[in-house]
C-alpha cells in the first residue's frame, strides 16, 4: 500500500567488493556479507562504524582490510570505531544529543508564561 514511499527512503545498500563475492558461483561469503550490507544500510553512521569494526575483530589480521572491501568504509574509520569499541565508547554517551536540553532550570519559560497570561485575559473578556 505504500508502495510509492518505499523506495524514497530505502538506502543504497553497498556491493561488497571482497574477493570471495567476486567469484562467479555459490559462496557462503555472498549471503553474509550482503546481509550485513543491508543491516549496515539501516544504521547511523556512528552505528556502522562499531558493527564494522566488531566484525574486523572478529576476523582478527587483516579484518579492518577486509571489512573495507566488504562494505566499502575506509580504513581509518574502521580502526576508529574499533578504538571507540576499546574504549567502551565512554566518548560516546547515549542520547547525547537530549542532554544538552534536558535538566536545564526553566527560566526562559517562566518570561514566557508571565507574558501568555494578559493575552488570556484579554480574549476571555471580549463580551
Ligand atoms: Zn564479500
Amino acid at each position: 500500500m505504500q508502495k510509492i514511499d518505499s523506495k524514497a527512503y530505502r538506502p543504497k545498500v553497498h556491493q561488497c567488493q571482497c574477493p570471495d563475492c567476486q567469484q562467479l558461483g555459490e559462496h557462503p561469503s555472498k549471503i553474509l556479507h550482503a546481509q550485513l550490507n543491508l543491516l549496515l544500510s539501516r544504521l547511523d553512521e556512528q552505528q556502522r562504524r562499531w558493527c564494522v569494526a566488531l566484525e574486523a575483530k572478529k576476523l582478527g589480521h587483516g579484518g579492518v582490510k577486509r571489512l573495507s572491501q566488504i562494505t566499502g568504509m575506509d580504513m581509518n574509520t574502521i580502526r576508529r570505531g574499533r578504538r571507540e569499541l576499546d574504549q567502551g565508547l565512554v566518548e560516546r554517551p547515549i542520547g547525547r544529543v537530549r542532554l544538552t536540553g534536558g535538566g536545564r532550570k526553566p527560566l526562559e519559560k517562566n518570561t514566557h508564561k508571565n507574558r501568555a497570561i494578559p493575552s488570556l485575559n484579554g480574549v476571555t473578556h471580549r463580551d
